[in-house]
């Protein structure tokens, strides 16, 4: 089991504290949605749970497990990124694999996952290719396949759909449910549109200026946000 446990979670770049002490719950396999403006630390509090950046104080627990001080790739979690961050020099595939190797998995091991992956995502003609033969949404497929071959508890998502023209948004919307669905993985996923945040939570987490300021399902929020932000937010009307 693996949920993910915030407990006073604090961020400072040097003096400047901007996360304020989070305390969150994550249940397993629950789809978490973190929403709020631009600069209210969406990314940080991701990041933290990646071990991208370093906890100032308080505790991150995945499952059982106190991750707050383990590098990134001990805590058994992936992130997708909004600018896919591929190896332009390699393949679809060797994109893919390219964590598993460097922990030193068999090459058969590799493939199969690699071929895993692929058949999930509908990349299976395009394995032979190197990114810049890809569009942009299949760019970040890649990206997204490279964080199922490593199997991760937890998936972290970081705006990953912001760089996509709106068409292609909803399609990939749809297959990153799907592969919810699929693989049943607690997932983290950061956006700041309304959309997606309604249509792929379980869990809204509305974040302001480094601290929470409402957490419910879609529904509740809906009929039931704490103030006008929220409601701005999550697009009810009141
Ligand atoms: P969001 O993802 O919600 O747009 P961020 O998590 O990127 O917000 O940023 C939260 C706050 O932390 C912002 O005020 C931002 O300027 C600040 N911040 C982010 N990264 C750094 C950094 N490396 N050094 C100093 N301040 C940072
Ligand atoms: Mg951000």
């Amino acid at each position: 089991m693996s949920g993910v446990t915030l407990t006073k979670a604090i961020k400072k770049y040097g003096d400047l504290e901007v996360i304020h002490g989070v305390d969150l719950q994550i249940d397993h396999g629950e789809f978490c949605v973190f929403v709020g403006p631009s600069g209210c630390g969406k990314s940080t509090l991701l990041r933290m749970i990646a071990g991208l950046e370093e906890t100032t104080d308080g505790q991150i627990e995945i499952g059982a497990r106190d991750v707050t001080a383990m590098d990134p790739a001990e805590r058994g979690v992936a992130m997708v990124f909004q600018t896919y961050a591929l190896y332009p020099h390699m393949t679809v595939e060797e994109n893919m694999g390219f964590g598993l190797k460097m922990t030193g998995h068999p090459k058969a091991e590799i493939q199969e996952k690699v071929s895993e992956a692929a058949r999930i995502l509908k990349l299976e003609p395009y394995l032979k290719r190197k990114p810049k033969a890809l569009s942009g949404g299949q760019r970040q497929r890649v990206a997204i396949g490279r964080a199922i071959v490593r199997g991760p508890e937890v998936f972290l998502f970081d705006e990953p759909l912001s760089n996509l023209d709106a068409e292609l948004r909803v399609d990939m919307r749809v297959e990153i449910a799907r592969l919810h669905k699929d693989i049943g993985a607690t997932m983290i996923y950061v956006t700041h549109d309304q959309v997606e945040a309604m249509t792929l939570a379980d869990k809204i987490v509305v974040l302001r200026a480094g601290n929470i300021e409402q957490v419910g399902s879609p529904m509740e929020l809906y009929a039931n946000p704490g103030n006008k932000f929220v409601a701005g937010f999550i697009g009810s009307p009141s």
